[in-house]
């Protein structure tokens, strides 16, 4: 394999499914660029146990994921994982609570895939895998918001296949059900256990178990999978 196809960028790969995906990618011997914002501490330290790089951006900002890319030395491998949630009513929800979510969560995936594309489209190789929800494919209440960007992510992620394909790169997207990070700690322990107890598989999903599906998706065995929303949720969404 040529040293790009060994190369990945995770965003948000300073906690939860980010930072398994990164350690579970840097000890399959990809090089990664571990994108962070706040978490500097864990994002280094994660990046020294696999021997890979911390680099500080936020991906809603164009030049901040310019900068992000230019830092990995181009990767062949691009996890779109950073993202935020927000728990609100439509009502109750701002015209800046939507415009950050959709900052973050769709502008931020658009501004790291385009300055990553021109190495991959130079190289005629690339894996893009797009992290989604189930709630984009189902609707959370209370989180319509949350919900609309991660249906975003999907048109995208179907959109890019066919574009990209003819240029020998893959786009796919990840559905995780509820995972056990930061994200869901607000939900509380009840919540949480009955949300466990909706899902077939009668558990919270670990990040371990959406890293394995990344892991999946960016090795030469996927290489003819492209456009699909893959569900990783304990058959939660079925
Ligand atoms: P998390 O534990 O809250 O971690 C979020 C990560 O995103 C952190 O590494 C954070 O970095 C980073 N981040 C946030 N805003 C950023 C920005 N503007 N620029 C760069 N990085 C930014 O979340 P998670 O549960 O691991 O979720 C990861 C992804 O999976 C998200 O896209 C989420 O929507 C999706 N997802 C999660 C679940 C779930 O149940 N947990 C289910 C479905 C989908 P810093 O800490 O360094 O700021």
């Amino acid at each position: 394999m040529s040293d790009f196809k060994k190369t990945a960028l995770v965003t948000g790969g300073s906690r939860g499914i980010g930072a398994a995906t990164a350690e579970a990618l840097g000890n399959a011997g990809y090089c990664v660029t571990v994108n962070y914002l706040k978490s500097q501490g864990s994002a280094e330290a994660l990046a020294g146990r696999i021997g890979g790089t911390a680099f500080k951006a936020d991906v809603s900002d164009p030049s901040d994921a310019e900068a992000l890319v230019k830092s990995s030395g181009g990767a062949g491998v691009l996890v779109l994982n950073a993202g935020i949630s927000l728990v609100k009513q439509i009502q109750d929800t701002t015209p800046e609570d939507w415009r950050r979510l959709f900052s973050v969560n769709v502008d931020g995936a658009y501004n790291v895939i385009r300055a990553a594309l021109p190495d991959m489209l130079r190289e005629h190789w690339g894996r893009i895998i797009i992290i989604s929800s189930m709630w984009g494919i189902r609707g959370a209440s209370c989180e319509a918001a949350y919900s609309a960007t991660k249906a975003a992510l999907i048109g995208l992620s179907k959109a890019l296949a066919k574009e990209l394909g003819p240029s020998g790169i893959t786009v796919n997207c990840l559905c995780p059900g509820v995972i056990d990070t930061d994200m869901n700690r607000a939900l509380g322990e009840e919540t949480l256990r009955s949300l466990a107890e909706d899902t077939p598989l009668m558990r919270l999903g670990k990040p371990e178990d959406v890293a394995n599906a990344v892991l999946f998706l960016a090795s030469d065995a996927a290489s003819f999978i492209t456009g699909q929303v893959i569900s990783v949720d304990g058959g939660y969404a079925v």
